[in-house]
């Protein structure tokens, strides 16, 4: 018998009728056995994230100031999911609990998961599935990281018990009892791990969006939809900015070889995003996807006869290292090294970075150019494919946009450029115009 495991994420359980929708989800499809909830998100832009809110109610307890009207916008939220539902269960006992371990003191990620645990209990009680705390299947070290081996023995051996379960998302618990969680968004890992270790067909991530787009929607009118992509390409395009899926999720589900649908819960009838291990290139459609980053700076370095001198580059990165600078790109040519640096790591350490690399490697002129932004074209259509840079090329020139810097993967399936920060979004729509 196949099995589905299927996350939901905030949006998806953020009141009574959109409890109501993934109901109908679940039982539509037997495959469904296990199923991931957040805690509920906002229900409009300028709604709260119960996350947020229950974050908010231990600082207020460690600056000792009391937490009630915080904790009521909590209470509030989770009685009316379930009024909403008619659900005879007494969530009172449960809010009355939290809040007392809140007010004694409890820890920040106890607070956090709260969001999670409790809206597990209720869903289960609503679709009557065993309800199965994380606490006791997602298992971390003393050290607060993921015990892998741990998990998948207690996931395994806990859920072959139960035909369907809930589990709440985002946190576990470590060898000493204490509540762990992962980083923002960490509901997907939970569903990703669920997955692999119940070695799943299928890991089903639902949100409020059909899946990804090719483009950032505020950038590009309309972008198409991404029907169905490989892991790679979907490292390629979230390591540029283009985020769905918390990026720690994929690796228990691509390792398994387990494919991940991205569905809209808002609209379930669209096919939504497919990432598979593996698919044959469409050279036809050649592109998957472009998105960016703004705010590079590029240090050029030039010196004759730089390819023939033994430990040039590893001097330029030791220096880095040195200053715990850590660099995105190293494009190289014979007398040439360029190093592309996220602002966010450089820290106004580029006087020092520029200093400490004119002594050491005595360079005949070093750069630097700032506001620098990198667009990647990702698609494995474009290996062995000829004319798709020609393609981005010629947009960006015909838009009168000056490229100073290329980058081309060895894997070809990436194509990275540099422009000016002021260029970035007339660039992204040009390269897109390009091929759609
Ligand atoms: N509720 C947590 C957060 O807001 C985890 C999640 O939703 O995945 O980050």
């Amino acid at each position: 018998m196949s099995i589905i495991v299927s996350k939901f994420g905030g949006s998806s359980l953020a009141d009574g009728n959109q409890f109501r929708k993934v109901k109908d989800i679940l039982l539509s499809d037997n495959r469904r056995k296990f199923v991931i909830p957040s805690a509920p998100g906002k229900r409009n832009s300028k709604d709260f994230k119960i996350t947020d809110l229950l974050y908010l109610c231990q600082a207020h307890i460690e600056s000792s100031i009391p937490l009630d009207d915080v904790f009521n916008l909590i209470s509030n939220r989770y009685k009316a999911i379930v009024y909403e539902l008619d659900l005879s269960l007494d969530i009172d006992i449960y809010l009355n609990e939290i809040k007392k371990d809140i007010e004694n003191g409890a820890s920040k990620e106890y607070a956090a998961s709260r969001g999670e645990y409790l809206n597990g209990i209720i869903l289960a009680n609503y679709l009557d599935f065993k309800f199965i705390d994380a606490k006791d299947v997602i298992i971390f070290n003393k050290y607060g990281s993921l015990d892998n081996e741990a998990t998948y023995k207690a996931l395994k051996n806990t859920l072959s018990n139960y035909e369907k379960a809930v589990i709440p998302g985002f946190y576990g618990c470590d060898p000493l009892g204490n509540i762990v969680t992962f980083s923002r968004g960490g509901s997907d890992i939970t569903g990703a791990l669920v997955a692999a270790s119940m070695n799943a067909d299928l890991y089903e991530n639902w949100t409020d969006v059909s899946g990804f787009l090719m483009a950032d929607p505020k950038i590009v009118e309309n972008p198409m939809q991404i029907k169905k992509i490989t892991y790679r390409e979907l490292r390629e395009l979230s390591y540029m900015g283009a985020s769905v899926l918390h990026e720690d999720s994929v690796f228990p589900v691509r390792n398994a070889g387990i494919p991940i649908n991205i569905k809209n819960t808002n609209l379930p009838s669209d096919p939504g995003t497919l990432i598979v291990k593996d698919m044959e290139p469409d050279y036809n459609n050649p592109i998957k996807g472009i998105a960016g980053k703004k705010d590079f700076t590029v240090i050029s370095i030039e010196k004759a006869m730089m390819n023939s001198e033994l430990g040039f580059c590893r001097k330029v990165l030791s220096i880095l290292e040195q200053n715990c600078v850590s660099f995105e790109n190293m494009p190289s040519g014979i007398d040439t090294v360029c190093v592309v640096i996220s602002d966010s790591q450089l820290n106004n350490k580029i006087d020092i970075l520029v200093d400490e690399i004119k002594r050491a490697c005595n360079p005949d002129s070093i750069v630097v150019h700032p506001n620098m932004a990198l667009i990647a074209t990702v698609g494995n259509g474009m290996s062995s494919n000829k004319g798709i840079a020609t393609k981005i090329f010629s947009s960006l020139s015909d838009s009168n946009i000056n490229i100073r810097m290329i980058d081309q993967g060895s894997s070809e399936i990436n194509i990275l450029i540099g422009i000016e920060n002021d260029d970035f979004e007339k660039g992204i729509n040009s390269i897109y115009k390009a091929f759609i």
